[in-house]
């Protein structure tokens, strides 16, 4: 994050002689306490100063990049989550390669007739399978998916930051957000989104671009 010149100022005052009242800063800018406010809010929120009632502001000692690093690592699933697109295990080959056309994704998620988790279809499964000589229209997504329990998955309060290390750990495009609910008294996951390597950049991107607090 990027401080403005006023925002420069009042850190240094901070750091010389805090803890510091946010009257007595006001003073040294020869400036009102009210035209201050914004800046103290700014600093305060991206954790440069920190302040305690009737004592003041004062320096946090943390620097931009731990500040950076604090922030990506408060960055959760369910604010950068995108809709799921799933088909059903009985559906064939075929149906799953229009629906991945036509929804624009690489990665399906394959569900029970109850919505629940039981596969994931990715584009290179979807080659193979059309590489043999099957009849496309006749073979079910269920032969050739990756299937459950050997599906990492992620729930909607996880870090992002540890959605990307599994990415990148197990070599995979897109891993599916669930929820775990209880269907005839067995546990099973219910698809409420994913997370693509897509997710992790605009993450990525609205970071540089100082939208997160
Ligand atoms: P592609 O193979 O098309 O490049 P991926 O790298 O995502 O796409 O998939 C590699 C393999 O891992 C595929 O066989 C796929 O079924 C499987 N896979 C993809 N995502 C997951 C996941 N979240 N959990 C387990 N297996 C997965």
């Amino acid at each position: 994050m990027e401080l403005n010149n006023r925002q420069e100022t009042i850190l240094q005052i901070v750091k010389d002689n805090g803890p510091i009242t946010g009257d007595k800063i006001a003073e040294r800018l020869s400036l009102t306490r009210a035209t201050l406010r914004p800046d103290l809010a700014i600093l305060t929120m991206a954790g440069y100063l920190d302040a305690r009632p009737r004592v003041g502001y004062f320096y946090t000692g943390k620097t931009g990049s731990q500040l950076l690093t604090e922030r990506i690592k408060k960055l959760t699933v369910k604010d950068f989550q995108s809709m799921p697109v799933v088909v059903n295990e009985s559906a064939s080959v075929y149906d799953a390669i229009v629906n991945m056309f036509l929804e624009d994704v690489g990665t399906l998620f394959v569900v029970d007739g109850q919505s629940s988790l039981t596969g994931i279809l990715s584009r290179k499964d979807l080659l193979r399978a059309s590489m043999g000589k099957q009849d496309l229209e006749s073979v079910p997504v269920s032969i050739i998916m990756t299937r459950m329990p050997n599906i990492t998955s992620c729930s909607p309060d996880d870090l992002l930051i540890d959605v990307a290390t599994k990415l990148i750990s197990k070599q995979i495009d897109s891993v599916p957000v669930v929820k775990e609910v209880k269907k005839d008294g067995i546990q099973k996951l219910e698809v409420v989104g994913r997370i693509t390597k897509t997710n992790i950049t605009k993450a990525f991107v609205s970071i540089a671009n100082d939208e997160i607090q």
